[in-house]
């Protein structure tokens, strides 16, 4: 949403308070803001987000497709098996690449592949909330 100053304002809930989570969010509301501003100055009073609900609408789709490639770009994907026989170092190997947090390496593939078991225990849990002190 826009302020009255019309300067973004992005809120975020810890409902699930995991790392690929948080980062995934987070980047999903800024490419919002980065390629939906003019639609928040006119017809859009807000963008309210559900991660659990896969929207078919298109600026739902660019804001998921930026966050994506912004926290793992696909070319990084090129050098690794990416695939549903990735194996636990294909993600490492993956989240050094792309300095991110090795649970959204995880996270990113789980989404992928809609495989929400296999790695989960790289995924960081209930640490996001304490980080933040809230
Ligand atoms: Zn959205």
């Amino acid at each position: 949403m826009l302020d009255q100053a019309e300067r973004p304002v992005v809120a975020l809930t810890l409902r699930y308070d995991r790392t690929d989570s948080f980062w995934f969010t987070l980047l999903h509301e800024c490419a919002h803001v980065r390629l939906h501003y003019d639609r928040l100055k006119t017809d859009v009073a807000a963008f309210i987000d559900d991660i659990d609900i896969n929207s078919d609408e298109l600026h739902e789709r660019e804001a998921d497709d930026l966050a994506r490639v912004s926290l793992i770009p696909d070319n990084i994907l090129k050098d690794v098996t990416w695939s549903q026989y990735s194996t636990a170092a294909d993600i490492y190997a993956v989240a050094s690449r792309a300095r991110v947090n090795v649970a959204v390496a995880a996270g990113r593939w789980q989404r992928d592949y809609r495989n929400y078991r296999k790695f989960s225990r790289l995924i960081e849990r209930g640490n996001i909330r304490e980080m933040l002190e809230v």
